[in-house]
């Protein structure tokens, strides 16, 4: 990335926790485009510009935010990046992550009553191809597609990267619902997973798949993921359920077992 073009210093605010995310580091690359300093923000020091995203509405504020701040991302509005910046390859130099962030697919065909996914990208589709989101300097991959599983286009970009080395991860989980199919299963056995394979299960019917498939594949990791959002609670059942999958006890009980014994009525 340029930098020292210009004494200005444009500051970009991660508040979502964690992960650098590509349309940050999109931002990045755009200012440096325009040869002005760019740096994460810290707060104390001045800024011309300090740029914010977010994506959910449960992450709290950064109450160490300037006025006037610039900001976009899902939590504050459903507008879509422009075309010619979407279309950029992240400036991962002032990121201090080792692996290559983005999406092979966007959109879902589900409609989940809590998630803006459906309404701000469609029906699943298309987006790019793996070999367009990797980095020369590292092998991780880390894809945030929705439902990777539901595009034929995703499972073929899954199915070329499983002859590779390239290790990911798909950290938005995959449907169990759709494991019914046996290549899926065979392909998930042939990818090379960063830590695990990730599931999403709200269902018993998605438990009883993942028990089977848990005897074939260890490297498991299963979400439970209970509706939340703007005036959505979880409800005590949801919230019980999630128990139920993250003490990995639907390998030894049946839900209605896990109620009884943790005394749950
Ligand atoms: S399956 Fe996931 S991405 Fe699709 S609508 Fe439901 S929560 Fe959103």
């Amino acid at each position: 990335m340029s930098v020292g073009a210009t004494k200005k210093l444009i500051g970009e605010v991660v508040v979502a926790a964690g992960l650098g995310n590509s349309p940050k580091m999109v931002v990045q690359e755009v200012d440096s485009e325009t040869k002005l300093v760019v740096e994460w923000f810290r707060p104390g020091q001045f800024y011309d510009k300090v740029y914010s995203s977010k994506v959910f509405d449960f992450t709290p504020n950064n109450m160490l935010l300037p006025k006037g701040k610039i900001y976009g991302g899902t939590r504050y509005n459903l507008n879509k990046l422009p075309d010619e910046i979407d279309q950029m390859y992240p400036d991962y130099s002032i990121s201090n992550v080792d692996y290559a962030i983005g999406f092979i697919t966007r959109g879902c065909p589900n409609k989940c009553r809590w998630c803006y996914v459906p309404e701000k990208e469609g029906d699943i589709a298309p987006y790019r191809e793996w070999q367009s989101l990797i980095r020369e300097d590292s092998n991780k991959l880390i894809l945030m597609d929705n439902n990777i599983l539901a595009s034929d286009w995703g499972i073929k970009q899954l199915e070329s990267l499983s002859e590779t080395n390239i290790h990911i991860d798909l950290n938005q989980g995959m449907d169990a619902i759709r494991l019914v199919d046996s290549a899926i299963i065979k392909l998930i056995g042939k990818l090379k997973w960063i830590l695990f394979a990730r599931f999403s299960c709200d269902t018993m019917a998605q438990v009883d798949k993942l028990c089977k498939l848990y005897k074939k594949l260890k490297a498991l990791h299963i979400y439970a993921q209970a509706e939340r959002g703007k005036n959505i609670v979880p409800t005590k059942e949801q919230k019980r359920f999630q128990m139920y999958i993250y003490s990995m006890s639907y390998l030894k009980f049946s839900f209605e077992d896990f109620k009884r014994i943790n005394g749950y009525k």
